[in-house]
């Protein structure tokens, strides 16, 4: 079959299978899991690889809800990326069900190119994206290791194919001091909150002299047990973000230095420990470029964009530094509307919100399509790859 008519067919079976994706949809984002719970979404996700001629394993790199669907044999390799992880009390705030159900659309839509040209389509379920950075977690365990090129579509406010996102860090941090009541013996008390409510002034003092680009947020996750108790407790977590890792290491320190003070200034003692490492995301621009293409021949109105930042972190960046890949980002709401709210939530429920992801579906198969066709497009991919390392 040339490539002309398997575009069009895997444009058909998008089509097609309209029915049963909206359902999919549907039952993901009436079904919000958050990050490491995604139970019914990932088995949800993982069956219907199954029962569609996928070879699915679950529970993969030792992350209950990851999984891996693969359709075909051999290189070249094209994965697309399911998030599904939802937000605490905000339900699909970042449209993840959206993420997920056009990353299935894709991979079954990609069958017909498997079967015609060879090679493999994978499906990966990569949990937990807003919290625990599942991907990075993956990424460690090899599980991208045979795959030439990856991509998933982020619903959004605005329409862009390229992008960079910020490297970024989680910190916990906690305070000891000693109680003793608060009127009775005051004096005989060291005070873990007034530590931590200075560490967060000093923050709050060191933000006006960072880089634009760079963020610090942090909340109390412990403030202590009642106001007549000097609180003996406290914790926090935040996270830190920088443009690059080197830049991200310099910021660490710096905050690392607003709990040190509090704690000379107090005599609280503190502690902490770094955890999940998000990279900052490369985008292939080659990849980009063949993906652009191919949505703008659905009439969806979309701009390469630029390889700049975006004020915000993904665990894609984590594969993007071992794969070349990229996250278009697809508008479901006008730019005003941001996502991690309750109106985007309520943009990600619409049938619209489907149909444009449905739209980068056919465009990321296509773009696989002219990927498994072509070992042109593959060694540029791969030589742009390479020149970035
Ligand atoms: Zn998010
Ligand atoms: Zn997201």
């Amino acid at each position: 079959m040339d490539i002309t008519k398997l575009k069009a067919a895997v444009i058909a079976d998008i089509d097609a299978r309209y029915p049963q994706l909206a359902d999919l949809n549907r039952r993901l984002f009436n079904n919000p899991e958050v990050a490491f719970e995604e139970r019914r979404s990932s088995a949800l996700l993982a069956d219907f690889l199954d029962k569609n001629g996928f070879k699915v394993e679950r529970g993969i790199c030792n992350l209950e809800t990851a999984f891996r669907g693969k359709y075909g044999s051999g290189r070249p390799v094209i994965a697309f990326l399911a998030e599904y992880d939802a937000l605490p009390k905000l339900g699909h705030a970042c449209g993840h069900n959206l993420i997920a159900t056009s990353a299935v659309a894709a991979g079954l839509a990609s069958r017909q190119a498997v079967d015609s040209l060879g090679g493999s389509v994978m499906v990966f379920g990569t949990p937990g994206e807003e919290l625990y950075g599942g991907k990075a977690i993956m990424a460690a365990a090899g599980a991208f290791t045979d795959v030439d090129a990856a991509m998933l579509t982020h619903p959004g406010g605005g329409s862009r194919v390229l992008m960079s996102t910020l490297a970024c860090e989680n910190l916990k941090m906690e305070f000891r001091g000693v109680a003793a009541h608060t009127a009775g013996a005051p004096e005989q008390g060291i005070n873990a909150l007034e530590a931590m409510i200075q560490s967060f002034n000093a923050i709050n003092s060191l933000r006006q002299h960072i880089k634009a680009t760079e963020r610090i947020s942090g909340i109390i996750t412990d403030g202590g047990e009642a106001a007549n108790i000097v609180p003996a407790h406290t914790a926090a977590t935040f996270i830190v973000r920088a443009e690059n890792d080197v830049l991200l290491e310099a910021l660490k320190k710096r905050v690392i230095a607003c709990f040190a003070g509090a704690a000379r200034a107090t005599g609280a003692k503190f502690k902490y420990s770094w955890g999940e490492h998000y990279d900052a995301m490369v985008s292939n621009v080659t990849l980009a470029e063949l993906f652009y293409e191919n949505m703008r021949s659905l009439g969806r109105p979309v701009s390469l964009g630029e390889n700049n930042v975006l004020n915000f972190s993904t665990d894609v960046g984590n594969v993007s530094h071992l794969v070349p890949t990229i996250q278009p980002l697809v508008a479901i709401a006008p730019g005003s509307v941001m996502i991690h709210t309750p109106q985007f939530a309520r943009a990600a429920a619409t049938e619209r919100a489907l149909r444009c992801l449905l739209d980068a579906a056919k465009a990321m198969a296509m773009t696989a399509v002219d990927l498994l066709s072509s070992p042109a497009n593959l060694k540029k991919v791969r030589e742009e790859f390479l020149k970035g390392k």
